[in-house]
């Protein structure tokens, strides 16, 4: 038997999916650092394994089991040398399979939906003493108080997200999430300012708002006003040391004028948006209950560009949509020229068991949208290249995040979102510095920094 200290327990969470799921995971741990777990890299050795899952992509439950099928040996094996391993699902999948995963992964302990964080160290104390637990009920705000009480120490970080926004009322007819993540809620302004006030004094100096329908966001301001994201947003730039501000994702019916004001008035806001539009063509706009036509679209990107001429702008796309026809999907190849997307996301239709447009009868036949996904994708990457280049022999201010892989190299982001690999010294990290760009690779730029901003660099390394 191995010697364990029996009050030391260690958790490990992997996370699937989203940006939303990684800030969730990050939460989870802190939560559960109040419950005497720290945190490992790997689930060998782990009292806890939480899958932090993710039912946006194909297969998702699928994918759930089979990795539980391997903690299931995981679990064996820690029962042989007398270690109680718990295993936990968590996230979008825990939340629309619910009981099912007790019944069909007897290995599992404890279900817990997004909503139900908050009562983790609690329902995890009931797991240990030996209780199958289900937990899917929607409360989101209860959550957010939750992380609000939770908030860890991230020092060393210069760029985090802040859960501002959860679930949607949208019921686009593709999509899981509004059944997975509940009705939109969000959180309190003063509670993200308080956040947002801990994370610069950590030394953060960007920050990215998360939502799943991020724009939707409302709420009573400290100065006791309704205020929505653009107003948000100026108090947030306001926060000393918070030098950058992005927020992600956005629907096209929440994109108000205060937002697009904030575009031209907040120096802070990164000129990068992903605004998603899925279809270029009004017929499956309508199918997918998008809730806007084509040229809604293309007029609120001129109104945006009018705002910030240098925004580069992000886009989704869903090819194959039950019904879509060589003229539809003409249409979206057509948008995706007419508004010149810095980079894209595309993917093909793929139906999600319980959403309307998973039961239409005219699915399109695979090979039809593997063709169609191809001549998409060749047409994004092309705008994405077209965009890269033309940022080469230009200056581009970069918050330097990491290390790169290379010895000698150094990673930020330039204010459009892409990843900027520089030679230079790791006391770089952290500095917004000035880079010139010299040559682009498939999705990053390559920059050097001037020589005035080396020695300020070094200086301030010496300081
Ligand atoms: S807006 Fe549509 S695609 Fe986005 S989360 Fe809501 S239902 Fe899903």
């Amino acid at each position: 038997m191995k010697t364990r200290i029996p009050e030391l327990k260690r958790v490990h969470v992997k996370t699937y999916g989203c940006q939303m799921n990684v800030y969730d995971s990050e939460r989870i741990v802190d939560a559960l650092a109040s419950a005497g777990y720290a945190p490992i890299d790997q689930p060998e050795g782990a009292d806890l394994v939480l899958l932090n899952t993710c039912h946006i992509r194909e297969k998702a439950a699928e994918k759930v089991y089979s990795e539980l099928g391997r903690l299931r040996r995981l679990k064996e094996a820690g029962a042989r040398d007398g270690q109680q391993v718990l295993v936990a699902v968590a996230g979008c999948v825990a939340q629309a399979e619910g009981s099912e995963i007790i019944r069909r992964a007897p290995q599992v302990d404890l279900v817990i939906g997004p909503q139900a964080y908050q009562r983790l160290p609690e329902l995890i104390v009931e797991a240990a003493a030996g209780k199958r637990v289900v937990e899917t009920e929607f409360a989101a705000a209860e959550k957010f108080a939750a992380f609000d009480r939770t908030a860890a120490d991230r020092s060393g970080r210069v760029a985090a997200f802040l859960t501002v926004q959860e679930g949607c009322d949208k019921f686009c007819t593709f999509c899981v999430v509004p059944y997975t993540r509940g009705a939109e809620v969000s959180r309190p302004a003063e509670a993200i300012l308080s956040e947002a006030r801990r994370r610069a004094a950590e030394g953060v100096r960007e920050l990215t708002l998360l939502g799943q329908n991020v724009n939707a966001w409302r709420g009573k301001g400290p100065d006791g006003r309704s205020w929505g994201l653009g107003r948000l947003l100026v108090a947030l730039a306001e926060i000393p040391g918070v030098d950058r501000l992005r927020y992600t994702t956005s629907h096209v019916s929440d994109m108000d004028e205060e937002l697009i004001a904030a575009h031209r008035d907040v120096d802070a806001l990164m000129p990068y948006l992903h605004l998603p539009v899925q279809s270029g063509s009004d017929r499956v706009l309508a199918a997918m209950n998008r809730r806007h036509s084509r040229a809604d679209y293309l007029r609120l990107v001129d109104k945006i560009r009018a705002a910030r001429p240098d925004i580069a702008l992000a886009g989704d796309f869903i090819v194959g949509f039950p019904g879509e026809t060589d003229e539809d999907f003409a249409a979206t190849l057509s948008i995706v020229a007419e508004v010149g997307y810095a980079s894209a996301f595309s993917f093909r239709y793929s139906p999600r068991p319980g959403t309307p447009a998973a039961t239409r009868a005219d699915q399109v036949p695979e090979t039809i949208k593997a063709e169609r996904l191809a001549r998409l994708q060749d047409l994004i990457d092309a705008g994405q290249r077209a965009f890269n280049q033309s940022r080469v022999d230009r200056v581009a201010e970069v918050l330097f995040e990491r290390k790169g892989r290379h010895p000698g190299q150094v990673v930020g982001r330039s204010p459009w979102l892409s990843p900027v690999h520089v030679e230079a010294e790791a006391s770089v990290i952290g500095a917004i510095m000035p880079v010139r760009i010299d040559a682009v690779g498939a999705n990053s730029l390559f920059g050097s920094l001037s020589g005035q901003a080396r020695r300020r660099a070094a200086v301030e390394a010496t300081a």
